[in-house]
Formats: structure tokens, C-alpha cells, sequence
């Protein structure tokens, strides 16, 4: 799961980690009474940040043509054409694609004067099996490029979950970010906060990019975390109610938020072919095959071990709202789950929506009998398959011949 970065920075406040001061608001009036105050109290500058769940919008521009989804504000009333150019308009980064993504919320924060823009990121490193530190002195930037172009500018501490991560590591990558005096200290205690950020809230990520070395008004520097990104194990939530609470449905799939409220594992994809599996490994399988035939498919559903006939239902229709899809293959080897009770919820879903499309089933496992002799009996057009590789190349010779079945040589897998 992803949050917004006013949230992360909630995150990063409760954990001691240095963040502008800052208010989420979702209507210009909020907006303008956030400001004033920071005005007030005697900032030059306060900042409107577009709040998405995508990076880059500094470098963005709006579906109108308003560019930047981040400004810098002068005065109350630049705050007041900002935000209008913001709110409920769309924002198009590098990261959102072409569609880009509605801002409905953005961020007012007191403005920082910059001296320097760094990088921290704590991620997982999935090749070593340990959280990475990863800190550069090339923040503010497209991280990747300096990774493609200049990697020893990207340094590294690898850190043993086992005893977390070391003072004298935050004291390497401190000292090679070239900090010194009281900034090394608190880089210190910030690069260790933002690994009890990661290993408490259970994130796979947590990157400040970037992280700045900030003038105040008394002439201090000070370290701050000027941009939050944190990516949580969804498998990790139910530890996290007050994070899980966070989650923004507006920023997801729709399809997708229906599929996890009946905790079905559904990915959309931009084939043709629906597939609804069980067993994450088998649908795997079952795209990788499709592929093979020469289909694509249309999205990734597993079902799970023990899904229910309203389960079964709801996956169902979640793979039919999806426009783009011209057939489906069903592919379910009955092992906790029957079956007859994914024949029965085939089924009724077909029954419910009035399928036209061609579906493929090919059933194997308990009650497979009695779940195939349910299909016969239903008088349902359905393609029956014997195994896996005969069921993808029967789905992806209806899907090229229209509505039609085809009869395809199979192959035993
Ligand atoms: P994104 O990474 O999505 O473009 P950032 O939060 O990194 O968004 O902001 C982009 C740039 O805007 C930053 O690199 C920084 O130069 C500037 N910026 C962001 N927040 C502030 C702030 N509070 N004060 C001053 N400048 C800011
Ligand atoms: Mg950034």
C-alpha cells in the first residue's frame, strides 16, 4: 500500500524525523486558513504541493496546461491561485502515464530555504534478503539516472535485521555524505529514525528525496526531510490499523478496491483474455500460457485456497467490468476449495450477468465430477478443457474467432 506524502510525514513526525511544518487541505478555504497563519508567524514562503500517490510533480504539469504540482507562494493570494489551478484538476507526471491523476487534496507547508538537496531511502534488497540504506549527495534529482550514470555516487549500508541498524553505519553514510559538526549528528539520528520508520511500520520502502540542508531564519542548518514517499507490506496492515486507515481508495484501481473487499488478488492487466485462478503460482501459470498461444491476458485473479460462491461471484464480475475483455479462461484445481462450489459460483454469475463472451473452464480436483456434470447440466455455451495448456489454447482461439469455440490440439503439461 501506498500513502501520501502528507502522511508519510505524519509517520515521520511521530518518529522523530525532521519535517516542514504543514497542513493537508481539501477545499480552497482550508487552504487559505492554513497559509495565513504561516504568513503571519513571518514565513517568507509557503509551499502548495499537489497530493497524489505518484512522483515527480514538481516537474509536472496539469491536464490545462498549469505546470508544476508544486509551487512556491509569496503571499496568501499566490496560495489562492495556486491551489485553484490545483484542486480537482488533473496532474501529469512521469509517473502517472498519460490518464495522470486528480488531485483532491494538497499539501500546505512553510517554505524552506535550500542549500542543499540530498538523498535517503531505506528499502528492501530482495537479492541480499536485508533492508539497504541507500543516501547520495545527488538529491532532488531522478534517482535512477544517477544510479545509471554515476553509481559510486549512490552509497550503501546493509543492515542485519537482526540487531538493526548500527549507529556506526548512520556514522558512514553521514560522514561519506561529507556532514559535518552538528549536521553529522543529526543526520545521524535522522537516518536512524527513518530505520525505525521502516522496520516498526513494516514499509518495503521509505525514501526523502530530497532530503535538504535547510537555512532557518536564525541562520542555523538544520537537516529535513522535504519530500516522503513509504510503501507498506500490505501482508503486514492488519499489525497497523492507524496506517491501514490511511489507505486512499481514490488512488487505486477500481476494479482493484472491489477485489479487496473480497480479499480476491486481482491485478489488472491490458490483455484480452480474463483468467481467474487459484493459487497466485497457478495463475502465474495460467497468464504465462496464455501468452505462450500467442493471447494476452487480461488481468491476474487469484481466487484463493477457500474461496466462497460469492467469492467466486464477485471475481467474476470484477473481470467483466473490465471493457477490454473478450473471453475467459477458468482455470481451478480443487484442493480446500471444491470444485462444485466454483461451478456453482461460475454459475450464477454467468446467469447474473448474461455472459456473451466466450469462457474457457477447465476444472481438476475434488468434486471435479460433480462440478463438470453442474456446467453440463446448466445449458451455459461453455468450453470444457482437460488440462491447462489445452484450456489457453482453446480460450485464445475463441477470443481470435470471435464468440466461437475452436477445437485445438492439446498437449498434456
Ligand atoms: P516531487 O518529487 O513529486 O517532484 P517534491 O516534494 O520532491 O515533489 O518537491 C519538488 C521540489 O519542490 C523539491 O525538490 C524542492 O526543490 C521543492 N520543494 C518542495 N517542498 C518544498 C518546501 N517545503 N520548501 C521549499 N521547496 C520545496
Ligand atoms: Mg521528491
Amino acid at each position: 500500500m501506498n500513502i501520501h506524502e502528507f502522511q508519510a510525514k505524519e509517520i515521520f513526525r511521530q518518529y522523530g524525523v525532521p519535517v516542514p511544518d504543514g497542513v493537508a487541505c481539501a477545499s480552497m478555504e482550508e487552504a487559505i486558513d492554513a497559509a495565513k497563519p504561516m504568513f503571519s508567524a513571518g514565513a517568507p514562503l509557503v509551499v502548495v504541493k499537489s497530493q497524489i500517490h505518484a512522483g515527480g510533480r514538481g516537474k509536472g504539469g496539469f491536464e490545462g496546461g498549469f505546470q508544476g504540482g508544486v509551487q512556491l507562494c509569496k503571499s496568501v493570494e499566490e496560495v489562492r491561485s495556486n491551489v485553484s489551478q490545483m484542486l480537482n484538476c488533473k496532474l501529469i507526471t512521469k509517473q502517472t502515464g498519460p490518464e495522470g491523476r486528480v488531485v483532491r487534496r494538497v499539501l500546505v507547508e512553510i517554505g524552506s530555504i535550500i542549500q542543499k538537496e540530498l538523498y535517503l531511502a531505506i528499502l528492501l534488497d530482495r537479492k541480499l534478503s536485508r533492508p539497504v540504506m541507500m543516501a547520495s549527495t545527488e538529491g532532488g534529482m531522478e534517482i535512477e539516472d544517477v544510479a545509471a550514470k554515476t553509481p559510486e555516487k549512490i552509497l550503501k549500508e546493509v543492515i542485519d535485521p537482526a540487531v538493526g541498524m548500527m549507529p556506526y553505519q548512520a556514522r558512514n553514510l553521514a560522514s561519506r555524505l561529507g556532514l559535518k559538526g552538528d549536521l553529522f549528528s543529526q543526520a545521524v539520528k535522522l537516518m536512524l529514525g527513518v530505520y525505525k520508520v521502516f522496520w516498526e511500520c513494516d514499509a518495503s520502502l521509505v525514501e526523502i528525496n530530497p532530503l535538504i540542508l535547510a537555512k532557518s531564519t536564525d541562520g542555523k542548518i538544520r537537516l529535513l526531510a522535504l519530500d516522503g514517499k513509504v510503501t507498506l507490506d500490505d501482508n503486514a496492515l492488519f499489525r497497523h490499523p492507524d496506517i491501514r486507515a490511511m489507505r486512499d481508495f481514490g488512488e487505486e484501481a477500481p476494479l482493484e478496491v472491489e477485489a479487496s473487499k473480497f480479499e480476491l488478488n486481482y491485478i489488472k492487466l491490458d490483455g484480452n483474455i480474463a483468467c481467474m485462478v487459484n493459487g497466485a503460482g497457478l495463475a502465474m501459470a495460467a497468464m504465462d500460457i496464455i501468452q505462450h498461444f500467442g493471447g494476452s491476458p487480461a488481468n491476474f485473479l487469484d481466487v484463493g485456497g477457500g474461496a466462497s460462491k460469492e467469492q467466486v461471484t464477485a471475481a467474476f464480475k470484477i473481470i467483466l467490468a473490465d471493457p477490454n475483455v473478450k473471453g475467459i479462461l477458468v482455470n481451478i484445481f480443487g484442493g480446500i476449495m471444491k470444485c462444485d462450489v466454483i461451478a456453482g459460483g461460475i454459475l450464477a454469475a454467468v446467469k447474473e450477468v448474461g455472459l456473451k463472451l466466450p469462457l474457457v473452464i477447465r476444472l481438476e480436483g475434488t468434486n471435479v465430477h460433480l462440478g463438470q456434470k453442474m456446467i453440463q447440466e446448466s445449458g451455459l455455451a461453455v468450453i470444457a478443457a482437460d488440462f491447462l495448456s489445452d484450456a489457453a489454447q482453446k480460450i485464445v482461439a475463441a477470443v481470435k474467432k470471435g464468440s466461437e469455440a475452436v477445437d485445438a490440439p492439446s498437449y498434456h503439461i
